[in-house]
């Protein structure tokens, strides 16, 4: 059996004689190659992912100000964060919200922060002897404070469930949205790019393995929550679902505006795209082995948003999910991903450039990841109210009738499925989004679907929502009729079933 060790790798790197390939360049390779052919030509593969990963947030650390002040309600540009943890440290998640802007939330300050602007920092404080004063309103930027730290608890999951809708009405959740009656259906994952399906054992990946993490050089501090290694299995042997997931950490200040964005889901809230890449060290033949799997040969399973226990209604490879329509209840349905496979490509080819120029040397993990881990379901669990809010948004111009701003756009594609026209399209072999300005008619079906709002001109069709979200066929008497502005935002979905999505050849 053919195998090298991560000195032999790291010699070879630092003689300049390595080689390091993307996941896509070796799988590649792999087609002409066996797995100890491949471990003798190949030293490192790299592997990456571009999604909403609302599992994230960051430690800050502001410093004293003199008088110096007990922080307690803290915000960030009017969002929260998290105070109870010392006098001027906060936890800010990505996910949380300013009371009355919907559309405003830590991404959007996470995301300020890397560009470099100013964030106006306010706080409270009760006043003690030693933190006399009780309220502070500055700004604040990432160069002038002390510590900041991403610390995402939940990231680069393994595998992800797609999403469908059995429902009659149109379902706006952290998957974009799901069209009624099965008319669409929404993957995330990068697939045969994702750097936990391309070592799905975790041989390579451990607490203190260094990760790409939105440019910066990160590391894995221990398993991720909900990490769960005991998943339903698919004839290729990964996870149909979930699986495992890492907790992160890195210093913000290397972070790099290209490999992050702030998202607003319509209906759900806000997320943040995390760029994460992994390099993999092809140690021996297993490895390389399992680095030469292909989007044919991962299935996922989409689950029944609109139902209670979210049931299993199909199968798929990532080959069906990315052709741009699949089989589902009898019907053929548009497929539109979370993530973006532009994006994940540009990391894992960044990533390659790092590697080679010694920026990112390789490291044997500290301690393996857990086995025999389960995840616990909450045993108490009912439909949850949703609050909502009407959003006024400003206009601004864009490209053709449905305002396209290219600057917002990170080419996930979750407004692909959406178009009625044919405007939109997404594929090989840039996977890029097209918009066609010619076929658009400006119906706005697509501009609740973006969640980077780069569709509408800044004119986003929010609606407050007041009826429980999901399970309407088990509150049916506490539903009240879809509202008209429901529908017009998100368009007219019955026209639209059956509808193949644009992906390009
Ligand atoms: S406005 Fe309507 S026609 Fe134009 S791109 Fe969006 S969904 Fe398609
Ligand atoms: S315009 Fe489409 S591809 Fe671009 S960010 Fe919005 S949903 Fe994603």
């Amino acid at each position: 059996m053919q195998t090298k060790t991560y000195e032999d790798i790291n010699e070879r790197l630092s003689r300049g004689e390595a080689v390091v390939l993307t996941a896509m360049e070796f799988k590649d390779l792999a087609r002409d190659l066996d797995p100890a052919e491949l471990v003798r030509e190949v030293d490192v593969v790299t592997t990456a992912t571009f999604a909403p990963m609302c599992s994230s947030g960051v430690f800050l650390n502001f410093g004293h100000s003199d008088p110096p002040i007990r922080m307690e309600e803290i915000s960030l540009n009017g969002v929260p964060a998290y105070e109870g943890l010392a006098a001027v440290d906060a936890y800010l998640g990505a996910t949380a919200e300013g009371p009355g802007n919907t559309g405003y939330g830590g991404a959007h300050v996470i995301e300020s922060l890397v560009r470099g602007e100013e964030v106006r920092l306010s706080a409270r404080g009760k006043g003690t002897d030693c933190y006399p004063r009780t309220s502070l309103e500055t700004s604040v930027s990432l160069d002038r404070i002390n510590e900041a730290w991403f610390f995402n608890p939940r990231n680069g999951y393994q595998n992800y469930g797609a999403a469908a809708n059995g429902s009659p009405r149109p379902l706006r959740t952290y998957m974009g949205i799901l069209e009624p009656e099965y008319g669409s259906v929404s993957y995330s994952t990068s697939g045969e790019l994702s750097p936990l399906l391309n070592d799905p054992e975790c041989r390579t990946v451990g607490v203190g393995t260094p990760v790409f993490l939105c440019g910066a050089r990160g590391r894995v501090v221990g398993p991720g929550t909900q990490y769960c290694d005991g998943r339903e299995k698919g004839r290729s042997g990964l996870p149909l679902s979930g699986a495992r997931t890492l907790a992160l950490w890195a210093d913000l200040k290397e972070a790099e505006e290209e490999f992050l964005a702030a998202a607003r889901y319509d209906g759900y809230g806000i997320s943040l795209f995390v760029g994460l890449g992994l390099p993999i060290p092809v140690l021996d033949e297993d490895l390389a082995r399992r680095l030469s799997v292909r989007d044919g040969d991962i299935e996922t399973d989409a689950r029944d948003y609109s139902r209670p226990g979210r049931p299993v209604v199909g199968r798929y490879t990532y080959s069906e999910l990315r052709s741009g329509s699949v089989e589902i209840e009898g019907r053929r349905a548009p497929t539109s991903s979370q993530s973006s496979l532009a994006k994940a490509r540009r990391i894992a080819d960044v990533l390659k450039e790092r590697v080679l120029d010694g920026r990112f040397p390789l490291e044997a993990p500290r301690e393996p990841l857990p086995e025999g881990r389960v995840q616990r379901p909450l045993s108490a669990r009912s439909p949850g109210w949703t609050p909502g809010a009407a959003e006024l948004r400003t206009a601004r111009p864009g490209v053709g009738p449905a305002g396209y701003r290219r600057a917002r756009c990170v080419d996930c594609g979750s407004c692909v499925a959406h178009c009625p026209a044919g405007a939109l399209s997404i594929g090989a072999p840039d996977w890029t989004l097209r918009y066609e300005a010619s076929l658009c008619d400006g119906c706005g079906a697509c501009f609740s679907a973006c969640p980077r709002e780069a569709l509408g001109g800044g004119r986003t069709k929010t609606v407050p929502i007041r009826r429980p979200a999901v399970f309407p066929d088990v509150v049916p008497d506490v539903l009240p009729a879809v509202e008209p502005a429901i529908e017009s935002a998100i368009g007219s979905a019955a026209g639209r079933a059956g509808r193949p999505v644009r992906v390009r050849a």
